[in-house]
């Protein structure tokens, strides 16, 4: 009996993956390596990064917030392809009439 509740358990959980991914239950303990806080998924190998001083999982907003400071400045590439020709108001059109 007890194998049996094993096995079901274990379908169940895996059917629950595929529908609803992981939940990330299982992490490791918060290291640091670099400049970055994070715990790693036990199941799934996923980086979740962690705030060291709030001792809490940032949310999507912060770590998005935390990689562009990281990345520098935004950069505006200007771009070096010609307008296309556009037909000004004060030229007719070349049709044969
Ligand atoms: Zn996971």
């Amino acid at each position: 009996m007890k194998f049996l509740m094993a096995c079901l358990q274990a379908v169940l959980n895996f059917f629950s993956e595929i529908l609803f991914g992981c939940t990330h239950g299982r992490v490791t303990r918060p290291f640091t390596l670099g400049e970055e806080t994070y715990e790693v998924c036990l199941d799934c190998g996923k980086q979740i990064y962690y705030s060291a001083t709030e001792m809490r999982r940032l949310t999507p907003w912060e770590i998005r917030r935390m990689k562009v400071a990281r990345a520098g400045e935004v950069r505006v590439i200007p771009i070096n392809t010609p307008l296309p020709h556009l037909v000004q108001r004060d030229q007719k059109p070349n049709v044969a009439a």
